[in-house]
């Protein structure tokens, strides 16, 4: 991969992860799906993350995930910025996307007053967890509620802002946002998970995907595709792990016609086929025009 270095201006936003919270490989997983990557460390992916490069240089972290290291690493291999993070911003609670934040703590990064942008029942699921709690007291991090927001600016010159947008998805911790970053050219929407496409388009108010995307001038989609069917589900209970199936998504949106936005399939499950490019479904996927997201993609929004 050829490195550009950063030159300010322009926002840039680095893929720093792909994979469903558990990663890939995934941990207890001894089956055939995870074979290639517990043998090749190169296929390895980690739970979904992005890095915001600001106008102003500033720094903004979505997802605070386990492999932070490894992410910050690729994160400056791609787009080098030597600065502590500006603000962290967190879609919701469940696992991958948040069990790296004890890292911001002493034992590790020990981050000065870190902004960390979430929604109020996040930020109550923080104040209420002793050991995330803990960094508040402390002043590794302040808590920057969506709803008390005036600007969604996280620096004044960072020439964006992140508009978070509710989705339904099982809420038994918090409640969870997509994030929309909207920068001077382009919009990039992050829709790691949902639970299906009539609840979130019924809570949008919308009835078709591109309606949707029309309306909020998105660009460049990176959405749920934790799981190419439903037959990945057998193993597990059904009624558990709910997302929309990307066969269902490509039945909604058609093949990739001109003009149309960008769309990237993120939050890969390891049981998705689409972790393996000589798979048939990974055929049919570039076929209908679309792709999956990938670690160390940049955009320039
Ligand atoms: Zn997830
Ligand atoms: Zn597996
Ligand atoms: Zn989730």
């Amino acid at each position: 991969m050829s490195v550009t270095p950063y030159m300010g201006r322009d926002v840039r936003v680095t893929v720093l992860g792909v994979s469903q919270d558990g990663g890939f490989p995934q941990a207890g997983c001894g089956e055939d799906c995870c074979k290639p990557a517990r043998e090749n460390s190169s296929l390895r992916k980690h739970p979904v993350s992005l890095g915001i490069v600001g106008a102003d240089s500033s720094t903004h972290l979505i997802e605070a995930t386990r492999d932070l290291a490894w992410q910050l690493n690729l994160w400056n291999s791609m787009d080098p910025v030597e600065r502590p993070l500006d603000s962290l911003w967190i879609t919701h609670s469940h696992h991958g996307h948040i069990d790296g934040l004890g890292l911001f703590g002493r034992e590790v990064i020990n981050s000065d007053n870190l902004q960390v942008n979430c929604s109020k029942s996040l930020s109550k699921l923080i104040e209420n967890t002793p050991n995330w709690n803990l960094l508040v007291k402390l002043k590794n991090i302040y808590l920057n509620e969506f709803e008390n927001l005036k600007s969604h600016t996280p620096t004044p010159n960072c020439g964006f802002s992140i508009k978070p947008i509710q989705v339904p998805h099982r809420a038994e911790l918090s409640d969870m946002h997509a994030f929309l970053i909207q920068g001077p050219n382009k919009n990039l929407l992050f829709l790691p998970d949902h639970d299906s496409w009539e609840n979130t388009l019924k809570f949008v108010n919308k009835t078709e995907i591109f309606e949707w995307f029309d309306d909020e001038n998105i660009d460049i989609a990176l959405i749920d595709g934790t799981f190419w069917s439903s037959n990945e589900l057998k193993q597990r209970n059904q009624k558990v792990v709910i997302h929309p199936p990307i066969v269902e998504t490509l039945q909604l949106i058609g093949e990739k016609k001109e003009g149309m936005p960008e769309i990237k399939f993120t939050h890969l499950n390891h049981t998705n086929p689409l972790n393996h490019e000589d798979s048939n479904e990974y055929s049919i996927l570039k076929k209908m025009g679309w792709s999956i997201s990938k670690e160390g993609e940049i955009y320039t929004l």
